[in-house]
């Protein structure tokens, strides 16, 4: 008996710090109110070696999101004829290519949404028609065993095609035409910028934007489309630490809470 007086104690002492934090946290961000804005995670450039890692936390912490991966990443057959001809090198991608695979697995049988990011990262809108198709089909046929909603959602690099649509409206209708729904963004961490990756930078911009935009889906980096293996380190060694604390001010969504005519299966 006295031991549950002592840890129901406890449990109000830890609620109440908890809630003390938030407020503390909420004034050190000049975030003021108490309500909890709708948010939607979501990683492009991966799957990378730090993704399994975020997908761990993400489990822990039951937080859904959505990644936008690059289909070259998993197109491990390209490996192989350099591999068996006993090239090193190809043999060590072949190896990453399979584990990614493996991740992209994960991503589905842990309840996320996986999305397209493209092949393998161009600028869509400068490159002729055909280049730009097989940006688009290549990467739908490799990942049709991992997309898993109606419509397929695909997210441009860069933003390409989506900020310029009105002059450059192949690539939309390039993406349309291959059955794809665009998902943009509407707040940023800014993370891929190397000049953000130190101390709370990061942080301090993802509760910015939701502090100011107030809902939406905020885009991080799991992968990084310049190394074909690591991925965006400072995000995936961070995380942990962001998350109690965007949890001060925001309630983690799924993606169809934004858009609700994409089905998840
Ligand atoms: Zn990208």
């Amino acid at each position: 008996m006295k031991f549950f007086t002592v840890f129901l104690l406890l449990l109000n002492l830890s609620n109440h710090l908890y809630a003390l934090d938030c407020r503390i946290i909420r004034s050190q961000y000049q975030c003021p109110g108490n309500e909890n804005y709708p948010v939607h995670l979501s990683f492009d450039d991966g799957p990378a070696d730090v993704t399994p890692g975020l997908l761990d936390l993400l489990r822990r912490e039951k937080i859904p999101a959505t990644f936008f991966v690059l289909a070259e990443r998993i197109d491990c057959n390209r490996h192989d004829a350099a591999c068996q001809a006993g090239d090193a090198t190809a043999c060590t991608s072949l190896q990453y290519c399979q584990q990614h695979r493996n991740t992209l697995k994960r991503i589905l049988y842990e309840g996320h949404t996986l999305g397209s990011h493209s092949y393998s990262h161009l600028h869509l809108s400068a490159l002729p028609s055909v280049q730009l198709h097989k940006q688009i089909n290549r990467s739908k046929q490799l990942l049709s065993p991992f997309l898993n909603t109606t419509p397929p959602v695909f997210r441009l690099p860069f933003g390409d095609g989506w900020f310029n649509r009105k002059q450059k409206p192949a690539v939309l209708e390039a993406l349309k035409k291959a059955g794809f729904k665009h998902i943009a963004w509407e707040m940023s961490a800014f993370d891929w910028r190397q000049a953000d990756q130190h101390g709370d930078t990061i942080l301090h911009t993802v509760m910015h934007e939701i502090c100011t935009k107030k809902e939406g889906v905020i885009l991080f980096h799991d992968g990084d489309f310049e190394q074909e293996h690591r991925g965006r380190t400072f995000t995936a060694e961070h995380f942990a630490e962001w998350v109690p604390v965007i949890r001060c001010i925001a309630d983690f969504k799924p993606l169809n809470y934004f858009y609700p005519d994409i089905i998840r299966h």
